[in-house]
């Protein structure tokens, strides 16, 4: 069975931090799935996502993600890894407000291999599926409603058609219909990639395959151990 994500004896303490650690013996995401992780505020959900997006490295245990072991990378190599491979999405969307809607959904480019650019031509296609307007497309992103700045943001993260897609409390701002509407992007406009997408609120669990709660999985951990 191939895994978007293998996590064995993961343990992350943040400097200077001696309240907090994160420890997960085992986990494992079958490469395809929705996968819904829920966590308490405060319970170390931003922080795993940070470890499995690669922005933090991780220096205990085994963290592979897409058969890659990120353990072994360099700063460089882990920016690479990420611009290449995962689209990411965030609770108050990161969108750059004076930059239009085209070219905030074109930032996913930035980083990426050059032959990714490429994969521009996706805009259209991604856009359409969106419904997203040409109006919107070329209005600045401070100008937009919260449902626009979603769309651009579900946009931008899965216009390379990353393997994975990180979201971190992407609907807490959101009123319920607008919730269910991101979900239901998301999910249908990625059906090849692997999502984990993780919220405070358990009521989301059921339009996901797999749920996890952050906690259960430490204290698993801890029996094992
Ligand atoms: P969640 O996303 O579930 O709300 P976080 O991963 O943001 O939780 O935080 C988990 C714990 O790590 C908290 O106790 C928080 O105070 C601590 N933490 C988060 N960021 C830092 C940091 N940069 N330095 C030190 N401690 C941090
Ligand atoms: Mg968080």
């Amino acid at each position: 069975m191939e895994f978007a994500v293998d996590i064995q004896d993961l343990t992350y303490r943040w400097p200077g931090n001696a309240d907090f650690s994160l420890n997960i013996a085992r986990w494992q995401i079958e490469a395809g799935k929705k996968v819904f992780l829920y966590g308490q505020s405060g319970s170390g959900k931003s922080t795993l996502l940070n470890l499995l997006s690669a922005v933090m490295p991780a220096k205990q245990g085994k963290l592979c993600v897409l058969g890659q072991d990120l353990t072994s990378l360099a700063a460089a190599q882990r920016d690479a890894f990420r611009a290449n491979n995962i689209g990411m999405i965030f609770q108050q969307f990161n969108l750059l407000p004076f930059l239009s809607g085209r070219q905030n959904i074109e930032l996913a480019t930035l980083f990426g291999a050059k032959t990714r650019l490429a994969k521009l031509e996706n805009i259209s296609t991604i856009t359409d599926k969106l419904g997203l307007s040409a109006a919107v497309l070329k209005q600045q992103a401070n100008q937009m409603s919260v449902g626009q700045q979603q769309r651009i943001a579900i946009a931008r993260a899965l216009l390379l058609q990353p393997p994975l897609i990180i979201a971190d409390e992407p609907t807490s701002a959101l009123d319920s219909d607008l919730r269910d509407e991101f979900i239901q992007f998301l999910i249908a406009n990625s059906p090849n990639s692997t999502v984990i997408f993780v919220s405070h609120d358990r009521s989301l669990a059921p339009h996901f395959d797999q749920s996890f709660d952050l906690f259960e999985l430490q204290r698993r951990g801890v029996a094992v151990c």
